[in-house]
């Protein structure tokens, strides 16, 4: 009895890395019980080196559903032969993931889905999330936008190219794909993705009416946004609560 206690004592001692993967892993079992997760597609990945380029990925082709922290990929975004390993990543997942890890130093978290709202948004001629609630508002003037498409993310210059459309921001509205959100910590990113998909899902119901939207001053759209990122306290509750209801119902994730 006591040897399973002293083994998730030791791991919970052991890193700072420990701790990153079962917030990581937890993220994966979130995506997969709000339905964000596409099959055994899609990444979540989260730097753990000060550089960035060492960083956490879920192995190829596991449900998000059935992955646990002692089972995340450790990758170094500059190891040319990572493709060749037994356990390589899935090739877009490093071909985005790593780039963006090794060239853009907010993202330390990056989580890359495509949800049913927001893909369905990314698909339209004009992929804005229009400020028509509070939660649209939260991400107005904050998006990149990539409207150049061009088959699946195959190659490091595709990765290098996201990440310069990325800038500064911390959410892409990807055309045609999906979406990407990159933040701090896992708990923010986590939170993003929650009110991106939200929002999405808003705008798509609104637009579903066929009746003209109420689109919200610029002035008004701005001023809600600062209020959400003035708010900062909220998200680190909302993940820890989340991982409270993993952690009663399924705690898994964290061996
Ligand atoms: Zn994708
Ligand atoms: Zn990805």
């Amino acid at each position: 009895m006591g040897n399973l206690a002293t083994l998730k004592t030791a791991k919970t001692l052991e890193t700072d890395e420990w701790q990153l993967r079962v917030d990581l892993a937890a993220a994966f079992r979130l995506a997969a019980r709000y339905d964000w997760h596409e099959a055994v597609a899609n990444h979540l990945s989260l730097a753990v080196s000060a550089d960035g380029k060492k960083f956490l990925m879920n192995p190829r082709w596991k449900h998000f559903s059935r992955i646990k922290a002692s089972e995340l990929l450790l990758l170094d975004s500059d190891d040319p032969s990572t493709m060749d390993r037994p356990d390589a990543p899935d090739l877009t997942a490093w071909c985005i993931h790593g780039r963006m890890h090794a060239n853009v130093p907010q993202a330390r978290c990056i989580i890359h889905l495509h949800p049913t709202y927001a893909t369905a948004v990314a698909s339209l001629a004009n992929p804005e999330i229009l400020p028509i609630d509070q939660n649209t508002a939260r991400f107005y003037n904050r998006v990149a936008f990539d409207m150049d498409y061009g088959g699946m993310a195959n190659t490091s210059e595709e990765g290098d190219r996201l990440g310069r459309l990325l800038g500064n921001k911390q959410m892409m509205m990807m055309g045609n794909h999906g979406m990407l959100v990159c933040a701090e910590t896992v708990a923010e990113a986590f939170d993003l993705t929650y009110y991106f998909e939200r929002a999405c899902r808003n705008l798509v119901l609104a637009y579903s009416t066929g009746q003209k939207l109420h689109v919200m001053s610029p002035a008004v759209a701005e001023k809600t946004a600062q209020e959400w990122e003035a708010d900062r306290d909220q998200f680190k509750s909302h993940f820890a609560e989340m991982k409270e209801i993993l952690d009663a119902e399924d705690p898994s994730y964290a061996d």
